[in-house]
C-alpha cells in the first residue's frame, strides 16, 4: 500500500483514504462517492481495529462480509481496497498509542474508555500507510470526527479531514453496520433516535433555548418505547463537546442508546432561529 501510494503520489495524484470497519452500506458508500470526487485515487479500508473495543464489547459477533463488501466498492470504482490483517497492523512487539486529553472525555467516551485511543491509533497508522492528501469521515460518529481531525492537527499529519453527512433509512434510522443486530420487532424503538433528533431540531428552530427542556423531551420520547436503555442524551459545544446549557449558538444534541443489545448512536446540528451577532463574528 506505501508503495502505491508513493508511486501516485510521484505522479502527482490526489489520494482519498475512506477508513471503514467493513460490512458495508449506503452512508459508507456515500464516503466513497464523496472521496471519488475530491481526489484521483480512492483507498477505502476496512479493518474491524481491536484496540478500539473494550472488554465484553462486540469485537467478536462485528458483521464480516468482504466478498459482498468487495463487490460493493467495485461498483463505485474504488482504486484499492485495503484489507490489513491484525498481525499486521499490530506485529509482536507492538506498544504505541495515541491518546487525547479532553475531547476522549464525553459522551462515548464515558461509556468506552479504550475506544477513541484506539481510533486516533488506528487512523494514525492508515495515514501513515496510505499517505492520502484526504480522509473522509461520516457526521454519524460525530465524536470519532472531532477526534481525528484533533488529532491530525495535534501530530502535524498533512492531511485534510473531510467529515460527510449522515445517511438515513428512509424511516429515519442512520445506517449503522451494527442495525443488523436490530431484530424486527425492535425498529420502533430504534427510531426514537432521529425522532427525538428530529424533535429538538424543530423546537430550537422554534425558540427553545434551554438544553434542559429539549433533553426532557427526548428523554421522554425515547422512553415511551419498551426496550430502549439510555447511554446518554446531551446537547453539547460543536468543538469541544462540553456541555451546553442554553442555545444561543449552533450546537449538537447527541445521544446513545440501547435497543436490545445493540447500542445506537445518532446526532444532529440544533440551530436556533437568530443567533447572536458575536457568536457568528458578524452581524447581519
Ligand atoms: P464504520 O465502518 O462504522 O467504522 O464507519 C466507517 C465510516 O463510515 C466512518 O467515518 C463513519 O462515520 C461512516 N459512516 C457510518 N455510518 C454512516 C452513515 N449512516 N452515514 C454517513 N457516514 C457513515
Amino acid at each position: 500500500m506505501q508503495a502505491q501510494a508513493d508511486a501516485w503520489r510521484l505522479e502527482g495524484r490526489r489520494i482519498a483514504l475512506v477508513p471503514t470497519m467493513g460490512f458495508l452500506h449506503a452512508g459508507h458508500l456515500s464516503l466513497v462517492r464523496l472521496a471519488r470526487k475530491m481526489a484521483d485515487k480512492v483507498v477505502v479500508s476496512i479493518f474491524v481495529n481491536p484496540t478500539q473495543f473494550g472488554p465484553g464489547e462486540d469485537l467478536e459477533a462485528y458483521p464480516r462480509d468482504p466478498e459482498r463488501d468487495r463487490a460493493l466498492l467495485a461498483a463505485e470504482a474504488a482504486d484499492v481496497l485495503f484489507l490489513p490483517s491484525v498481525a499486521e497492523m499490530y506485529p509482536e512487539g507492538y506498544q504505541t498509542r495515541v491518546s487525547l486529553d479532553r475531547l476522549p472525555h464525553h459522551l462515548c467516551g464515558l461509556s468506552r474508555p479504550v475506544h477513541f485511543g484506539g481510533v486516533a491509533t488506528v487512523v494514525a497508522k492508515l495515514i501513515h500507510i496510505a499517505k492520502p492528501q484526504l480522509a473522509v469521515f461520516g457526521e454519524k460518529d460525530y465524536q470519532q470526527l472531532l477526534v481525528v481531525r484533533r488529532m491530525a492537527r495535534d501530530l502535524n499529519l498533512d492531511v485534510e479531514i473531510v467529515g460527510a453527512p449522515t445517511v438515513r433509512e428512509s424511516d429515519g434510522l442512520a445506517m449503522s453496520s451494527r442495525n443488523a443486530y436490530l431484530a424486527e420487532g425492535q425498529r420502533p424503538a430504534a427510531l426514537t433516535l432521529s425522532r427525538a433528533l428530529n424533535h429538538a431540531r424543530k423546537q430550537v428552530a422554534e425558540g427553545e433555548h434551554r438544553a434542559a427542556a429539549v433533553i426532557a423531551n427526548a428523554v421522554a420520547t425515547i422512553q415511551a418505547e419498551a426496550d430502549t436503555a439510555i447511554d446518554y442524551v446531551k446537547i453539547c459545544d460543536p468543538e469541544t463537546l462540553e456541555d451546553v446549557s442554553v442555545i444561543d449558538r449552533p450546537v449538537r444534541m447527541a445521544l446513545a442508546v440501547k435497543v436490545g443489545r445493540s447500542r445506537l448512536i445518532d446526532n444532529m446540528a440544533l440551530v436556533p432561529p437568530h443567533p447572536p451577532s458575536s457568536a457568528q463574528g458578524e452581524t447581519s
